[in-house]
């Protein structure tokens, strides 16, 4: 049996909850995202017709608690729904699974994150990751002659991204979609380590060319940081010791 690609009314909790929507909600969660639902379905009998099952509604908003601040239970189609965060819902529930950021060395970063299940990231904020490292390295060896001082090869240092479904990752009040990532700045000695804008081993100019990279590619929105006399960047507190990069995808 085939389903529509597109749910045609809403889903979820007071939706209008024809069957085929309902169904292909539940396949994008299961099939998307892995989900599993936390007990069987009730038999279709025992639902009304318009009325959703409430385990269905229960996994619905498990899943927006991954993605939005208010989970409300209910997705709408991508055109003509009733509010954009339910559209948004159904945006995610299409979306690609995240990956994660790949773990071996040699790639012009490293990870600082508190462990590999932190760096799952979208496809596409993954892939800038990579080509984001990639042009670091090509222009850092492109500005020595300009960047005073014999330096050791340095590579970016990645912190947290999100978790493989997202949600809350404390400490962070974002990181909820794998669009948001957390970089070291750079270190005058190479060390895969943390500093800070005040240290004596903060080296500017590396992390310059950094953030030159960073917002030289379309898929990054704005990088927050603290040293200001790095054009193009913004002060936020307690940014100080990481650069807090959005991405757009
Ligand atoms: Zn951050």
């Amino acid at each position: 049996m085939s389903f529509p690609q597109v749910i045609r009314g809403s889903v979820g909790r007071q939706g209008v909850n024809n069957p085929d929507d309902m169904r292909l909600v539940e396949d994008l969660l299961c099939g998307n995202h892995d989900y599993v639902l936390r007990r069987q379905y009730l038999p279709p009998t025992t639902v009304a017709p318009g009325e959703c099952d409430p385990v269905l509604i229960e996994a619905i908003l498990d899943f927006q608690k991954g993605s939005m601040p208010v989970p409300n239970g209910r997705v709408d189609p991508p055109t003509g729904g009733e509010s954009n965060i339910n559209r948004l819902t159904w945006e995610r529930l299409v979306r690609p699974p995240l990956q994660q950021l790949p773990q071996t060395l040699g790639r012009g970063y490293y990870s600082y994150s508190h462990g590999p299940q932190r760096q799952f990231g979208t496809p596409m904020a993954i892939k800038t990751l990579e080509q984001v490292a990639g042009i670091f390295f090509t222009r850092m060896r492109y500005n020595e002659p300009a960047i005073p001082g014999n330096r050791p090869y340095r590579e970016i240092g990645i912190g947290d991204i999100s978790f493989v479904k997202g949600g809350p990752i404390p400490p962070h009040g974002e990181h909820r979609w794998g669009t948001d990532v957390d970089i070291r700045p750079l270190r005058k000695d190479g060390q895969r380590a943390a500093v800070s804008i005040a240290d004596g081993q903060y080296d500017r100019e590396a992390t310059r060319v950094l953030v030159e990279a960073l917002l030289s590619h379309m898929n990054v929105v704005r990088v927050r940081f603290n040293d200001t006399k790095i054009k193009g960047v913004i002060w936020t507190p307690k940014h100080d010791n990481h650069l807090h990069v959005d991405l757009l995808d």
